[in-house]
C-alpha cells in the first residue's frame, strides 16, 4: 500500500497538448488489491490520436494488458490542439481504453454551434458508459441563457439552430454544487468589485461548477469517490480554474478576465482548466491555455504565504510556452525547480517565446538569454517535448530553448522526446522546500554552532521561508543577511551590511569576495564578531545558491561554515571540521533520489529504459 504519481508530458509533433497521470498503489502489505487511477489532460489534434493510443499503451502495462482502462479524461479548452484528439479517440475502434472514462470539461460554450465541438461532444455519445460529469455546465452565461429561452419558446431544439443533443437529454432540475464538503464559492467578484449573483437558470450548473472538485477520485456524478484506500492518502488532482474563475482559498472563486489575446482565441485561453496535483509535499501545476490575468490568482492561491515552503516542485508552461503566460512574477511565486514545456519541434507558432525562455533563464522579462553577465535570478531548468532549431524551418518564426534546457538530446543533436515524471512515496515525504533551503537553513545553523552563538528559533525558519528560489539574487541577499543580524540581535548592522554584501556581488560575483566583504561592514557597524561572520556567510551562501546548480550546494555550505567561522576566530582545524559537518548535515537533508526524476523518452521508444533520467532535489 505505497502509492506513486507518474506524470507523462507526450511529445506531439507540430502544436499539441496531453499529459498522463498515473496513481498506483501497490497493494503490498495492505490487505487489497493493487490499484491504479488515470486521468488524460487534452488530447493534442484529431491526428495525434494514434500517437498518444500508442504511448498510453506503451507507458501503463495494465492498458496494454487489458486490466484496465482509461479512468478520467480532460479537456482544458475547446482549441483543436487540446480537443480534436480527445475526440479521435473517443471515437477510436478496435480498443476498449476509453469506453467507461468520466470526462471534465468547461461545459457548454457560448459557440457551441461550432463544428469541433459538435463532434466532440458527438464522439463522448457513441460511449454509452461515458459520462460527461459537466455536461450541464454553463462556460458562457449569455449566450447559455439566449439558447435556454430559445428552447423555452420554442419547447425543443430550436429550428435551424444546431444545438448538441446532450443539451436537450437531461431533464429536470439540477442542483448546482451539490457537495457538501466542498461546497461552490458562495460569492463572486467581478472585475471593479461587483458581486455577480448565481444564474437564475434551473437547469444550468454554475461556470465554476468544477472549481475546487477532486477529479481523479470522482464518481460520475462529480462527486467524491469514497475513501479510495486505507492508509497513506494518494495522489489527488484538483480543480482549481475553470471558465475564468479562479480559486481564491476553501470556498470561493474570483472571476479574472483581460488577456493579452483578442477576442475570441482569448475567451477560450482564459477559460482553460486549471489543475493542482497533490502527492504528499509534491506540488504540480497544470493549466492548459490560461494567461497571465488568470495565473497571478492561480499563484496567489497556490502560495498565499509566497513562502518557498508551498512552492510548486513542477510547473507546467501555459500556452505550450507562449508569451501570454508564465510572467516573472508568476515563476517567483510559485518557485518551481523544473517547468515543462509542450511544444512540438517545427511548431508554427515559434513556441516556447523568446520571453518565456528569457525568464526562465532568470531574467526579467522580454531579454533572451545573453551570454553574459549572468542573470540576476537563478535560471529555472525548463524541459521541452520538443523545439525548432532556430533559422531551420520557418523564418520568422523561430524558437528554441535556452541555456538551461533540457530535450532528450540535449545538448546535441536534437531529438524529441516524451517526458515522464516519477514520484515515489518516500520522496514525496521529502521536505517540500529542497535543497535550497534547505542548505541555507542548514547552513546558517552549522556557522552558528561553529562561533558559539545560539540560534533563535524564529531566525532560521523565518530566512529559509523569505528565500526566493527563482526571484532576483539581491532580493535574497537582502532578506537572508537582514533576517540573520535581525535574529541575533544586531538589526542596526543589518543595512551597510546588505549593501556591501550586493555591492561586492554585482561586481565580483560569488561567495569568497561577498564573506569578508559583509562581515567588515557588520562589524564596522557595531555588530560583534560571531553574528556578523554568521550573517557574512549566509549571505555570501545565497548569493552562490542564487546562480549555482542544486548539486553544488553541500560544498557551498561547507566553504561558507568554514570560512564564517575563520572570521569569528575560531582556529583553522575546529572551523574546517564546522565546515564538514555542515556539509554532511546538507546531504544528509538531501539523500540521494532526490524529490523526483524526470526522464526522456525518445519520442518513437516510448517504453523500456528511458534515455536519460535527471534526479531533482
Ligand atoms: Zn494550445
Amino acid at each position: 500500500m505505497t502509492w506513486s504519481l507518474e506524470i507523462h508530458h507526450i511529445d506531439l509533433a507540430g502544436s499539441g497538448d496531453s499529459t498522463l497521470i498515473v496513481a498506483r498503489d501497490d497493494g503490498v502489505g495492505g490487505g487489497h488489491a493493487a490499484q491504479i487511477r488515470t486521468v488524460l489532460i487534452d488530447g493534442g489534434r484529431v491526428g495525434h490520436a494514434t500517437r498518444i493510443d500508442a504511448y498510453l499503451t506503451a507507458a501503463v502495462p495494465e492498458f496494454a494488458a487489458g486490466t484496465d482502462d482509461l479512468d478520467v479524461m480532460v479537456v482544458t479548452h475547446y482549441d483543436v490542439d487540446h480537443m480534436g484528439g480527445v475526440r479521435a479517440l473517443l471515437a477510436r475502434r478496435n480498443t476498449q481504453l476509453y469506453d467507461n472514462v468520466l470526462i471534465f470539461d468547461q461545459g457548454e460554450p457560448a459557440n457551441a454551434d461550432e463544428d469541433p465541438y459538435l463532434l466532440y461532444v458527438q464522439a463522448i455519445a457513441r460511449g454509452a458508459g461515458r459520462t460527461r460529469a459537466t455536461r450541464n455546465v454553463a462556460s458562457d452565461p449569455a449566450p447559455v441563457r439566449k439558447q435556454r429561452a430559445a428552447q423555452w419558446l420554442f419547447a425543443g431544439p430550436v429550428p435551424g439552430v444546431r444545438t448538441p443533443p446532450v443539451m436537450f437529454g437531461t431533464g429536470g432540475p439540477v442542483p448546482l454544487g451539490g457537495n457538501a464538503a466542498i461546497a461552490p464559492p458562495p460569492a463572486l467578484v467581478a472585475p471593479g468589485g461587483a458581486v455577480i449573483a448565481p444564474f437564475n437558470l434551473a437547469n444550468w450548473w454554475h461556470p465554476y461548477w468544477l472549481v475546487g472538485r477532486e477529479i481523479l477520485w470522482t464518481d460520475t456524478a462529480g462527486e467524491p469517490l469514497n475513501s479510495p484506500t486505507p492508509g497513506a492518502p494518494p495522489p489527488t488532482v484538483t480543480c482549481i480554474a475553470a471558465n475564468r474563475f479562479v480559486r481564491n482559498g476553501a470556498a470561493t472563486a474570483t472571476y479574472r478576465s483581460g488577456g493579452l489575446l483578442t477576442p475570441p482565441e482569448q475567451a477560450k485561453n482564459e477559460k482553460s482548466l486549471a489543475f493542482e496535483v497533490r502527492f504528499g509535499n509534491f506540488r504540480y501545476y497544470i493549466g492548459g491555455d490560461i494567461e497571465s490575468m488568470q495565473e497571478q490568482n492561480v499563484s496567489a492561491y497556490l502560495n498565499p504565504p509566497d513562502s518557498v515552503a508551498q512552492r510548486v516542485h513542477i510547473v507546467k508552461a501555459s500556452h505550450h510556452g507562449a508569451n501570454t503566460a508564465t510572467s516573472r512574477a508568476f515563476v517567483d511565486r510559485m518557485r518551481p525547480e523544473v517547468v515543462m514545456i509542450s511544444c512540438g519541434t517545427r511548431n508554427q507558432y515559434s513556441h516556447p517565446a523568446d520571453r518565456t525562455v528569457g525568464i526562465l533563464e532568470g531574467y526579467a522579462g522580454a531579454t533572451p538569454a545573453p551570454p553574459a553577465p549572468a542573470p540576476p535570478g537563478r535560471a529555472v531548468p525548463s524541459y521541452l517535448t520538443g523545439y525548432q532549431v532556430p533559422g531551420t524551418l520557418l523564418v520568422p518564426p523561430q524558437s528554441r530553448g535556452g541555456p538551461t534546457s533540457h530535450t532528450a538530446g540535449r545538448p546535441a543533436p536534437l531529438v524529441r522526446g516524451n517526458l515522464r515524471v516519477d514520484v515515489s512515496q518516500v520522496q514525496a515525504d521529502r521536505d517540500a522546500r529542497g535543497l535550497w533551503a534547505v542548505t541555507l537553513a542548514e547552513t546558517i545553523i552549522a556557522t552558528a554552532n561553529a562561533t558559539g552563538i545560539a540560534v533563535p528559533a524564529p531566525l532560521v525558519p523565518n530566512a529559509i521561508h523569505r528565500l526566493v528560489a527563482t526571484g532576483p539574487r539581491a532580493a535574497l541577499v537582502t532578506t537572508v543577511i537582514t533576517g540573520v543580524l535581525g535574529g541575533l540581535g544586531a538589526a542596526g548592522a543589518a543595512a551597510p551590511a546588505v549593501a556591501a554584501g550586493i555591492a561586492v556581488a554585482t561586481l565580483a560575483g560569488g561567495m569568497a569576495a561577498v564573506i569578508p566583504a559583509v562581515y567588515a561592514a557588520a562589524t564596522g557597524a557595531g555588530a560583534a564578531a560571531a553574528p556578523a561572520a554568521v550573517a557574512a556567510a549566509a549571505g555570501g551562501l545565497a548569493c552562490d545558491l542564487a546562480l549555482a546548480a542544486a548539486a553544488m550546494a553541500p560544498a557551498l555550505a561547507q566553504t561558507a561554515t568554514q570560512a564564517a567561522a575563520i572570521l569569528a576566530g575560531v582556529a583553522g582545524g575546529p572551523a574546517a571540521a564546522a565546515g564538514a559537518a555542515a556539509n554532511a548535515a546538507v546531504v544528509a537533508a538531501a539523500p540521494p533520489g532526490g524529490r523526483f526524476t524526470v526522464t526522456f523518452y525518445d519520442r518513437n521508444a516510448m517504453g523500456g529504459p528511458g534515455q536519460r533520467v535527471i534526479t531533482h532535489h
